[in-house]
């Protein structure tokens, strides 16, 4: 189980907010190779060509997911930090809007890409990065995230894309 690596942090990073702090995952070798091969086995990964993680905590995942698949990775990133082309997309937070972007190229038209991201919350910023994939035209075949905070609605966002994730609190 990699619940065991995972650290509740209240009140982070505002009153309220019951933070779900995966370092100590990332800290131990087993609970990093668990979760790695977790996503692995999640989703077959001869249904998708590359894998797209969202800033920061998918980049970890993802590249390493990737890497064990021996698959590329596509990096969707906060405003302003992508150096060529980009689609961007706003999306709604509790207190005003956050947006994300892709490069223009991050795919040919029709590939394959599996999602991945540390945590599904609302689903708002992984709704938008399904958003983005398909406006450059990938093919988004699922999610998948390390936790998922079942209390929230979030996989409702994300319309009929699969979603899975290892560990729902
Ligand atoms: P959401 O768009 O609401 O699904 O939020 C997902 C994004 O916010 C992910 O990239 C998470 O890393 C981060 N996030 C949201 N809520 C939490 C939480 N309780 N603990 C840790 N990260 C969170």
């Amino acid at each position: 189980m990699i619940e065991q690596y995972i650290r509740d942090v209240p009140d982070f990073p505002k009153p309220g907010i019951l933070f779900k702090d995966i370092t100590p995952l990332l800290q131990d070798p087993e609970g990093l190779r668990k979760s790695v091969l977790g996503l692995a086995d999640a989703v077959d990964p001869a249904s998708y060509d590359l894998v797209c993680g969202i800033e920061s905590r998918g980049f970890i995942f993802g590249t390493a997911l990737a890497h064990h698949l021996d698959k590329g990775f596509i990096p969707i990133r906060k405003p302003g930090k992508l150096p060529w082309k980009t689609a961007s997309e706003s999306y709604e937070l509790e207190y005003g809007t956050d947006t994300i972007e892709i490069h223009v190229d991050a795919a040919e038209a029709g590939r394959r890409i599996l999602m991945v991201d540390d945590l599904l919350a609302t689903g708002g910023t992984m709704a938008a990065a399904l958003k983005l994939v398909r406006r450059i035209g990938g093919d988004p075949v699922a999610c998948a995230f390390v936790i998922e905070l079942g209390f929230l609605p979030g996989r409702e966002k994300l319309g009929d894309v699969p979603v899975h994730s290892l560990l729902t609190v």
